[in-house]
């Protein structure tokens, strides 16, 4: 009983969830960079690997130690920085030496990279200089400009340096030489510009970054472009990679691109299941599933709410469901574009929609701190008909430390979908237990 009143508390989000589709990895980040404004919170210990492992570590606690510009330090502030991250205290010291460091970070989204070595750039340009300096490659169009933006705000009083974009469609004349300090864009699009058409001098470059290098390597082609971009720079230019994660995949091509690197890691927070009230309800049968969640969704008095189901189709159909019913319902779902989703999650986040029934596109790196309540209108199933546990962890877990308490329900409809359950209680070993929704009305 007291879990039911922390719940009708609580009970301001819902989550719903799709879809068997495997999500872009490029798709995702930006999704990812679209609607985060703010930190994620992280509490572990960086990890750091000097090179030579004699010299002293620096960490910087407030941007001032790093004797910024005046130009940029402003900036930082501007955007709303008042002291490095986790991962900038310890990265930001080592992409600003003198002389240059090579490092190699790795840190889930969120936590700062991006401003990190946007400002790194923007402090090694020397604007006196009209020719390229700073290099970025980035594995797509969209996430390139999105580092370009930030750059252009926290270069906002800095308004020497410039910026060009080498990407798809940025067509410049035959034999132009451009000065913009900082060149942002796609590999193949970068390769055009420094060797074949010779917009600018790779030789020229003192630092070169590689961003998202976990999603560079997943599209084709852009390894090999990568290293052959590397392969034009002088010897002793900078050269900083960001990896959101770190497989051995990562590692070997990480270590091909950087020589004698620095390492930093930040290990993402543990998911858990702790603070989670899990529940199953039984359904006659698939029609059954429906009035179910009419019946937990009506007596909980929900604010907001976010429902997983497995198909796009079964989605737009329990969306249109719902909303004929009355609810306020929001459908986010992979066919839509990353900035019709990011709008959706976005107006979500804000209130505006009572319910966000999704596919799979939103179940990972999508914060969902604020949801209470997680519904598995469809169980997450694996190509092998068994339990998918990393993405039930994914859909219903929190990080352990900041992580609120929140409800979770499970739709039962065959005994294959029991199996699945108790498989998941096996895996996790934590009961999920029986809900009767006929006795709902009582709990409120
Ligand atoms: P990543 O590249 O690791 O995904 P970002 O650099 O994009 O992370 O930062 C994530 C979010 O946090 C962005 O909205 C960014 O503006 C903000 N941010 C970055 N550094 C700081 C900081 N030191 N203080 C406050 N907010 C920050």
């Amino acid at each position: 009983r007291n879990g039911w009143a922390v719940f009708s508390l609580n009970c301001c989000y819902f989550i719903f969830f799709f879809s068997p589709f495997s999500v872009d990895p490029a798709e995702q980040s930006l999704l990812n960079k679209l609607i985060r404004h703010n930190l994620v919170k992280n509490r572990n210990q960086v990890e750091v690997l000097q090179r030579d492992p004699n010299s002293p570590l620096f960490s910087v606690k407030t941007f001032e130690e790093l004797r910024l510009k005046p130009q940029l330090l402003q900036g930082v502030y501007t955007m709303g920085f008042n002291r490095p991250s986790r991962i900038q205290e310890n990265a930001l010291p080592m992409m600003l030496a003198e002389p240059p460091q090579n490092l190699i970070a790795q840190s889930q989204s969120g936590t700062g990279k991006t401003a990190a070595f946007s400002l790194a750039m923007l402090s090694h340009v020397n604007p006196a200089n009209k020719w390229t300096q700073c290099l970025c490659i980035a594995p797509t169009y969209e996430l390139a400009v999105q580092i370009g933006h930030v750059i252009e705000q926290m270069g906002k009083f800095y308004p020497e340096v410039k910026l060009a974009y080498a990407v798809r469609g940025n067509r410049l004349l035959r034999g132009t030489t451009i000065q913009e300090h900082i060149v942002i864009g796609t590999p193949g699009t970068v390769l055009d510009w420094g060797l074949k058409l010779k917009f600018f001098d790779p030789k020229k470059i003192r630092v070169f970054v590689l961003d998202e290098a976990d999603v560079m390597i997943a599209t084709q082609g852009h390894q090999d472009q990568s290293i052959r971009i590397q392969r034009l720079l002088p010897k002793d230019c900078q050269m900083l990679l960001l990896s959101a994660t770190f497989e051995d995949s990562v590692w070997s091509f990480a270590e091909r691109i950087i020589p004698d690197p620095n390492i930093i890691k930040l290990k993402r927070e543990e998911e858990t299941l702790d603070t989670i009230k899990q529940f199953y309800v039984v359904c006659k049968e698939k029609e059954d599933k429906f009035s179910a969640l009419c019946n937990i969704y009506g007596s909980l008095t929900i604010a907001q709410a976010m429902i997983f189901c497995q198909t796009r189709r079964m989605a737009s159909w329990l969306s249109g469901q719902l909303s004929s019913e009355g609810h306020q319902v929001a459908l986010l779902s992979g066919e839509m574009m990353v900035e019709q989703r990011a709008a959706v999650i976005e107006r979500f986040r804000e209130g505006k929609e009572k319910v966000l029934v999704t596919t799979n596109v939103c179940s990972r790196g999508i914060d969902v701190e604020q949801v209470s309540i997680v519904v598995n209108f469809d169980l997450p199933v694996g190509r092998d008909g068994n339990s998918d546990n990393e993405t039930y962890l994914h859909r219903i877990g929190r990080t352990g430390r900041f992580g609120k308490k929140g409800f979770a329900f499970n739709m039962v409809d065959s005994q294959e979908t029991m199996d699945l359950i108790h498989q998941i209680e096996l895996h996790f070993d934590r009961k999920i237990v029986k809900l009767d929704t006929d006795d709902l009305d009582e709990l409120e």
